[in-house]
């Protein structure tokens, strides 16, 4: 599957990056038959034991090996900090770095998409593709897929602080869902996590390591693209830079761009298609006009209140007694379940912030653990006393930012500018979920487990101080989308088929192409995208 680049090579189909959308594309085609794929990866192909145990997460990403490290330029309504967010560079991209968690999203999300113009995209045509992604046992047979590629299941055993934590919720008002992909989005549940025997089962797992020796695929990974060359409107081909080396590799059908929501808008810069007064402005000869490139970046702002608890059962208390560590990891080599096949996260709630609203706008997570700074992955510490943590953001927030080239080297990094809070919805509806939270672990269920909260702290009552924790603290829940928006209007970078409107042979697949925020996490739309970009692909 994998070979050494050669100057002059040429595929019918190049993919740009080998990520959550990026791999489902390539496999999918490669499946098919019939037409060559090259994939082509900018990270490695890495063993790496933390990037297959869900809880190497915070090794992870606290390291350079499987991750580029991007911070945001500093955000004016963060208290002019900038933030910090880490992208997956490896093969599986961010799918093989992420939390795992699985969440298709809000139906109502999808069929406004279909409202805006996105033909197709409404949830009742998805539905089928989402069934098809995934296999899991939970839900019915009519609404969930049992025998899709990603194996999906649900967070176990329950423990104390879940469990306190689940009941907290509904003593606070919020209904159960057993299957937050089934037939309702809103209430509190139990976390789905694409693993399989306690390993990540991200698209790496699924859909290319499955792939076995096909021979239509050709993975070029430590191979970083950096910029399309167009020829009479059509994407000819692809210059790559491979151990330092430039080289072109040719296409003879179509470009698909899977970068993710900050490579790919940068790559289409580099390649003079975007805004031509910003292009002119950074020394990079416009190709073609398209002003949406780069705009309408959209992510969660994470604000997480932490708790000193009375029990002796947070992740904090495991890691810091050597005796606990050795039972836990014993635990999970025989069970395969546990904290260690989590990424911190168990149990959320996915509610409205206020009774007028029409569907649930907040979101509410249990992470049995508490550090000290979760703003600088420098600085990452598990606090030492037993604690743990409620993470609450907004779910469809309004204020959109942008990604741009800061430079005209791609090498360089682009500049990112989220533009957190920007729209007031957005900082009323955080405030709204930081109430929230406390209402919760108010609740006879948690109020026993909480000794004190620390952070905000109880001195922390107004609007006004709830507002200036969330811009001291608030961080990325790591799902940047919007940046190449599918759409119909004059700023929509693609058309309803994922082609770059106004060029040939050339298609955007990745977390880039939501118009809008489509759920509460992001891994398992940008699959969708990728095997929607296949199925448009094959049926060509
Ligand atoms: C820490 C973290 C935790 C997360 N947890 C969850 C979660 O629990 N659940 C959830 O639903 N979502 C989660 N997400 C978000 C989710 O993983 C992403 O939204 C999703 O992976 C985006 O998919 P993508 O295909 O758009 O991009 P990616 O998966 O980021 O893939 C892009 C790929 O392109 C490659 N690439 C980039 N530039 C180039 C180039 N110039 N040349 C060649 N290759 C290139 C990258 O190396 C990468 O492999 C998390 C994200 C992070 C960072």
């Amino acid at each position: 599957m994998s070979m050494h680049l050669h100057e002059g090579a040429s595929f019918d189909y190049v993919v740009v990056g080998a990520g959550a959308a990026g791999s489902a594309v390539a496999a999918r085609i490669a499946e098919k038959g019939g037409h060559s794929v090259a994939l082509i990866e900018a990270g490695r192909d890495d063993p790496w034991i933390w990037l297959k145990i869900p809880l190497g997460i915070g090794i992870v990403l606290t390291g350079e090996r499987a991750v580029r490290r991007y911070w945001t330029e500093p955000e004016p309504n963060l208290a002019s900090r900038k933030v910090y967010w880490p992208r997956g560079r490896v093969l599986g991209g961010t799918s093989t770095i992420n939390g795992m968690l699985w969440v298709r999203g809000d139906p109502a999300e999808y069929d406004r998409w279909a409202d805006m113009g996105c033909t197709g995209w409404d949830f009742d045509s998805l539905l089928p593709r989402f069934r098809r992604m995934e296999s899991c046992s939970l839900g019915s047979d009519t609404l969930r897929g049992r025998t899709g590629k990603t194996c999906v299941v649900e967070y176990s055993p329950r423990d104390p602080l879940s469990l306190a934590f689940f009941k907290a919720c509904t003593e606070a008002g919020f209904a159960a869902n057993d299957d937050y992909n089934g037939e309702r989005y809103e209430g509190v549940g139990y976390l789905q996590l694409n693993t399989r025997r306690g390993l990540r089962h991200g698209v790496r797992e699924a859909y290319l390591r499955s792939l076995g020796g096909n021979r239509n695929l050709t993975l070029l990974c430590d191979t970083t693209v950096e910029s399309i060359a167009i020829e009479n409107r059509r994407a000819a081909s692809v210059r790559v830079r491979c151990n330092g080396v430039a080289r072109t590799i040719a296409c003879r059908r179509e470009v698909i761009l899977a970068a993710g929501a900050i490579d790919t808008p940068k790559i289409l810069e580099h390649s003079g298609i975007g805004n031509p007064d910003r292009l002119q402005g950074m020394g990079i000869e416009p190709v073609h006009a398209l002003r949406g490139v780069g705009e309408g970046l959209r992510d969660h702002l994470h604000t997480r209140l932490s708790f000193r608890c009375r029990s002796v059962v947070t992740l904090n208390d495991i890691m810091r007694s050597p005796a606990r560590k050795v039972l836990f990891g014993l635990r999970y080599l025989f069970s395969r379940n546990g904290f260690l096949s989590s990424s911190t996260a168990t149990v959320h709630a996915l509610v409205r912030s206020a009774p007028g609203k029409a569907r649930p706008d907040v979101k509410l997570q249990m992470h049995p653990l508490s550090s000290t700074d979760a703003r600088n992955p420098d600085r990452w510490e598990l606090d030492t006393f037993s604690g743990f943590g409620i993470g609450t953001f907004p779910l469809r927030p309004a204020s959109t930012g942008s990604v741009h080239v800061a430079s005209p080297d791609p090498r360089e990094p682009p500049r990112i500018r989220p533009n957190y809070l920007d729209h007031p919805e957005d900082l009323a509806c955080a405030i709204a979920a930081v109430r929230l939270a406390r209402r919760v672990a108010a609740q006879p269920a948690l109020a026993g487990l909480v000794d004190e909260e620390v952070r905000p702290g109880t001195d922390a009552q107004s609007d006004e101080e709830i507002a200036a924790f969330i811009r001291e603290t608030g961080t990325t829940s790591y799902h940047p989308v919007g940046t190449c928006r599918m759409g119909v209007d004059a700023m929509a970078v693609v058309n309803p088929q994922l082609r770059v409107v106004g060029l040939e042979g050339l298609r955007v697949a990745d977390a880039s192409v939501f118009p809008t925020m489509p759920s509460s996490n992001t891994h398992a739309p940008s699959i969708l995208v990728g095997e929607i970009a296949a199925s448009l692909v094959n049926s060509r």
